[in-house]
């Protein structure tokens, strides 16, 4: 069961309800959507006389295994990181390199993507490579840069985190912690970061279901974090043509299931750089909430992922056309013909 509840009426009634639980052998977690509302989601049954406080604005039977992810009890939740917005309205863009290798590089890459219209700065510190051999990023050194470059150019920064152990460091230096598709399942990397507050970009991973996903969603907002980020990453299917296959049906039907906002990565979605910009778009033109895109100054000499990094030039491009794009999204009445 979730019981919403008004903040600002909310004296005394968690204590209420979590002394009601327990007294049927039940718990309770609360999770603050930082809009003005709660959520208590019980784990058991409790006394049906607690439901009646005048701070309760509904109580919902619950269906769906990822039941505080669920559309079921929430329309809309906006992810704040900074002072960005993330299912606000606009486009949020978010660029930078696949990895940050030296702080020269990731300050013009930050400065080059901000004057192309990104709003959030991306780069890996921890790097999950599928060799053992390739470079695995610099470590604390890299979130270091990453500070760096935000005191620089203002943009807020969004990392990996790889394991459990690195969460407090990396929520020391990131404004969003992100889980990449290989960790999507890791449920204590989940659980650890839902313990902190701050948001998260949670990838799919490549051969995950949109229900396997959302139940990873689940793990992290049932420990209270309510700041969650989707962002569909491409999978694998029977087709190898190219690295992966960006699932853009993933979109529209993951506004039909959940209230969190939803990206689009169409950099590691397609691979190749000269699908980057149209399925960007495509992203945006079937309801994403934003892009996460792999760009920086001199793609060709990235130190990771350099064939589907694109020139911040072309991000400039994407960014005009998305915000064109969201906006004909919102227009009600027919435009002349
Ligand atoms: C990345 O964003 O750099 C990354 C490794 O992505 P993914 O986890 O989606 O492969
Ligand atoms: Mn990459």
């Amino acid at each position: 069961m979730i019981i919403s509840i008004d903040k600002s009426k909310s004296n005394g009634v968690i204590d209420a309800l979590g002394a009601a639980s327990s007294r049927s052998g039940a718990s309770i977690r609360v999770i603050d959507w930082n809009d003005g509302s709660l959520s208590v989601n019980v784990l058991g049954q409790i006394e049906p006389d607690a439901l009646s406080h005048p701070a309760i604005t509904a109580v919902h039977q619950a269906s769906k295994p990822y039941r505080l992810a669920s559309k079921e009890h929430r329309e809309k939740t906006v992810v704040r990181v900074g002072d960005v917005e993330i299912g606000a309205g606009n486009p949020v863009i978010m660029a930078g390199p696949c990895v940050v290798s030296d702080l020269d590089q990731l300050v013009n890459a930050a400065e080059a993507v901000k004057a192309a219209g990104a709003i959030i700065l991306r780069g890996g510190a921890f790097k999950p490579r599928t060799s053992p051999y390739s470079f695995q990023g610099l470590g604390e050194e890299g979130l270091q840069m990453l500070a760096g470059a935000r005191a620089a150019t203002g943009l807020p920064v969004v990392t990996e985190v790889m394991e459990p152990e690195q969460v407090e460091i990396t929520a020391e230096y990131a404004d969003m912690l992100q889980i990449g598709a290989r960790n999507m399942a890791n449920f204590p990397l989940l659980r650890k970061v839902g313990k902190t507050r701050k948001p998260v970009l949670l990838k799919r991973g490549f051969s995950a279901t949109i229900d396997e996903w959302l139940m990873s969603a689940e793990y992290i907002l049932s420990e209270g974090n309510s700041q969650v980020v989707l962002c569909e990453r491409g999978i694998r299917t029977f087709d190898n043509s190219l690295r992966f296959n960006l699932d853009l049906n993933a979109i529209p039907f993951l506004k039909e299931l959940t209230h969190l906002p939803v990206v689009v990565d169409p950099s590691h979605g397609t691979g190749k750089r000269s699908l980057v910009g149209p399925m960007a778009l495509a992203g945006i033109a079937a309801g994403a909430d934003g892009l996460i895109v792999e760009s920086e100054p001199n793609p060709d000499s990235a130190k990771c992922d350099a064939s589907q990094t694109i020139e911040p030039a072309e991000l400039a491009a994407i960014t005009r056309k998305a915000m064109a794009i969201s906006a004909l999204l919102n227009v009600e009445e027919l435009l002349p013909i």
